[in-house]
């Protein structure tokens, strides 16, 4: 099984995994349907990362360092606000022999492995 490792700390906010990430999902150019979100939040906060869609899942790893798993459920009235609760959960690219967004993502911020 594959996973998508992300490293938040080597993200450049290019944005090139987004695009990827829609192409897989609907074979078209447009990040609002990605499983991937570059967020940039209040970056004073601290508030800057990828975010990516699991099943009842969302990953946030941010820029400055670490990553939290946040359950569907558990997300704070702030964070379901996020339009990533809404998107299509990642997949790895299940169908692909290498992860789209990997692919794309040049600093290895994404990453696949087999788990
Ligand atoms: S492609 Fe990589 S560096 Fe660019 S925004 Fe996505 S995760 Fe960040
Ligand atoms: S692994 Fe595939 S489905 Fe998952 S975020 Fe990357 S491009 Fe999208």
């Amino acid at each position: 099984m594959r996973d998508i490792v992300t490293r938040g700390e080597r993200c450049v906010g290019c944005r090139a995994c987004e695009i990827a990430c829609s192409y897989y999902q609907q074979k078209t150019f447009n990040p609002s349907i990605s499983s991937l979100i570059i967020w940039r939040g209040n970056e004073k906060e601290g508030e800057t990362g990828i975010m990516l869609k699991k099943p009842e899942t969302f990953v946030l790893a941010y820029e400055t360092g670490g990553v939290e798993e946040i359950r569907e459920d558990e997300a704070s009235a702030e964070m379901a606000d996020k339009p990533i609760l809404s998107r299509k959960d990642c997949d790895s690219c299940i169908k692909l022999k290498n992860a789209l967004c990997t692919i794309f993502c040049l600093r290895d911020a994404l990453i696949q492995k087999e788990v």
